[in-house]
């Protein structure tokens, strides 16, 4: 059966143009070849330069690379090509060999010339026996096995040319509007993500509407490479990492000196703010993560923890009853292994919670905890701070009665952008997320905690925008998402409602009624996991920390030796009263000197020579100024520090 597709209700609506990619009807995206359905409403184009059109422009791209890929490497077999953030990929499985640097820019010379002959793409639905043949002509293993995951589905094939894929789009109309591409990089991936499956050569690139957003975007990423936090983190003697313990970083002392400045900060605030801490236990009997539910829907990102009495009880157990299979085998081992490591602080908190009774007067009770986490993540997502096995987050859990959800998330909303701002963040973005349709509660109590999160946005006047229907399956939440200095964005705080654990736990304080009543649970987290935020954060600065987070404030160079007793005498004094002051008493020049500290990019440099020493005092050169200071006394080089070493919502007005 044949419906009507984008393109003709547009076209009948008078509402084609020339740069019309595709379609939103009634809110969802579907591309002009598609058929829309009979009683759609609402239809309005989608043009090119729509940020709609972005990842239907990309996606377009990927199958003009795949196409231009088999023309030059035939017997390239593929597998998955779809538009990601920023950009796009295509994987694949090439018997003859590694793409290399040479093989992209051929590739490149092959897709400009199917761009340039403006080809449209063409949809088409088969029944799934056909499109079976189909792909069996065309050889092409991986998508074979994806479509016998399609049984029960529509399965469409686009063709361009003579190159066909098993897609379900969207694709622009023809090559001609894909105007601005360029591959970027080559990578290893798993089949289907899983290292158990073979290895296939992925290669990315990105796409734009034109060459200039492609050139601004070039530009953005050459920024991002010189600031990668992977590599600043070893220029600057910040974070190692240890085949030995795979994505779990070291914090070297430059970098704890900040990690531990980022904790202390937060800390500062719980003070003010009425959260009280506490240290909640590493590893915990598997009993709790039954109770929490992260047995077994969380099980595999958790590591347990074994016990030689567990290894042997469990070895005793199987002897005695030899398991049929590997499922039951590894049933009696997790049953006797007993211990799980803590992957979230969230069950802990509610053992705490239901530890002593609590009355409605104790609410709201903030718990705050910065215990070390640990999650297994597969090694082929783990990079840098980005994604590790062991971090520790800014956690804290707000036990509160309903009413008093709304003025905990206002407060909340005060707190995260005091923090932003304090880190130089100054664009950040505020989404509510909505209830799920797979959810726990009654509809009153969604009713009730959305309300609050509305209202506590709208009573603080910031903007946010609604993502329907994309809130935990246990509550809706706020995410805070931030831009950095070069313009990318990054989730980072969140305030997510809780009616599940309370539940689960049983928690429950005694009313103004005499009545047992379910608190409700707020999850929040305003860095999040403080290394990921640690590895933002040097993104953001460039590795050139503000002084109240900098590992060393102020560095004493001394011109000669002569000076180094005086040098070492200030540097002590400085230190007894709390700041970071290290001395160079090496026997380098003093540009030699210079040129290390600035690698290292400390904000301050105090150079000491004869007048200096003479007049008790330091030549001073500021690294944010880029400028010499000239000769500060001791008490001026104090009071420079003084308020600079604070976050600037704490410095004096
Ligand atoms: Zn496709
Ligand atoms: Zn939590």
């Amino acid at each position: 059966m044949h419906g009507v597709t984008a393109r003709e209700r547009l076209e009948a609506l008078g509402k084609l143009q020339g740069d019309t990619v595709a379609a939103k009807v009634d809110g969802r995206v579907y591309d002009l070849h598609t058929p829309i359905p009979e009683d759609a409403r609402e239809i309005e184009p989608i043009r090119v330069n729509d940020p709609e059109a972005l990842p239907i422009i990309r996606h377009s791209t990927a199958h003009v690379m795949a196409d231009a890929v088999q023309r030059l490497f035939p017997g390239t077999k593929v597998a998955f090509g779809p538009a990601i953030d920023d950009g796009f990929y295509y994987d694949y499985d090439r018997p003859d060999g590694s793409f290399t640097e040479e093989d992209l820019e051929k590739i490149t010379e092959v897709m400009l010339g199917i761009i340039e002959a403006n080809t449209p793409f063409e949809r088409k639905v088969l029944p799934y026996e056909e499109a079976r043949r189909v792909l069996e002509e065309l050889g092409e293993p991986y998508k074979l096995e994806h479509l016998e995951r399609l049984k029960d589905e529509e399965i469409s094939f686009y063709q361009h040319g003579k190159w066909v894929d098993l897609c379900e789009g969207p694709h622009v109309p023809s090559t001609g509007f894909l105007k601005a591409f360029k591959l970027t990089h080559r990578a290893g991936a798993y089949w289907r993500g899983d290292e158990r499956n073979p290895m296939l050569q992925r290669i990315y690139g990105t796409a734009f509407p034109d060459a200039k957003a492609l050139r601004a975007y070039l530009l953005q990423r050459q920024e991002a490479e010189k600031r990668d936090h992977r590599k600043l983190g070893k220029e600057l003697g910040l974070i190692a990492f240890h085949p030995y313990a795979p994505a779990s970083p070291f914090f070297l002392p430059r970098g704890a000196q900040v990690y531990n400045r980022l904790v202390e900060y937060i800390r500062d605030l719980y003070d003010e703010k009425a959260y009280q801490e506490v240290i909640t236990p590493q590893i915990f009997d598997n009993a709790l993560f039954h109770t929490s539910g992260h047995l077994p829907s969380y099980r595999e990102n958790m590591f347990f923890a074994a016990t030689v009495d567990g290894l042997e009880e469990a070895s005793k157990a199987l002897v005695k009853n030899p398991p049929k299979d590997e499922e039951s085998c590894s049933h009696v081992l997790s049953e006797h292994l007993r211990f799980g490591v803590k992957p979230m602080n969230c069950p802990s908190h509610c053992l705490y919670f239901a530890m002593e009774k609590h009355s409605y007067r104790d609410l709201p009770l903030r718990i705050a905890d910065f215990g070390r986490l640990h999650r297994y993540e597969r090694s082929g997502v783990v990079q840098g701070l980005t994604r590790v096995r062991t971090f520790a987050q800014d956690d804290a859990h707000i036990f509160c009665t309903m009413e008093q959800v709304q003025g905990e998330i206002a407060s909340f909303i005060d707190l995260v952008f005091r923090v932003y701002e304090d880190f130089g963040f100054t664009d950040t973005k505020v989404i509510v997320a909505t209830r799920p349709d797979q959810r726990l509660g009654s509809d009153e109590v969604w009713d009730a905690a959305e309300t609050a999160l509305f209202d506590a946005c709208k009573a603080k006047g910031i903007a946010f925008e609604v993502a329907d229907g994309e809130g935990a399956f246990y509550g809706p939440k706020i995410e805070f998402h931030l831009k950095d200095a070069i313009g990318r964005s990054w989730q980072l705080g969140t305030i997510q409602c809780d009616f599940n654990l309370p539940e689960r736990f049983d928690l429950h304080y005694v009313g103004a009624d005499n009545e047992r009543h379910r608190p409700v649970m707020l999850h929040r987290a305003i860095l999040g996991s403080v290394e990921r935020f640690f590895g933002v954060l040097v993104e953001h600065v460039a590795g050139a920390f503000p002084i109240w987070l900098a590992p060393e404030q102020l560095r004493l160079l001394t011109v000669s030796e002569r000076f180094n007793d005086y040098a070492h005498e200030v540097a002590a004094d400085l230190r007894k009263k709390g700041y970071r002051v290290d001395v160079d008493d090496s026997a380098d020049k003093l540009g030699a000197k210079i040129r290390n500290a600035r690698n290292l990019r400390i904000p301050l440099l105090g150079v000491v020579g004869e007048r200096e020493v003479e007049s008790r005092g330091l030549a001073i050169r500021s690294r944010d100024e880029n400028a010499d200071l000239g000769f500060k006394t001791l008490d001026e080089v104090e009071a420079i520090l003084a308020p600079l070493s604070l976050p600037p919502s704490r410095r004096p007005a």
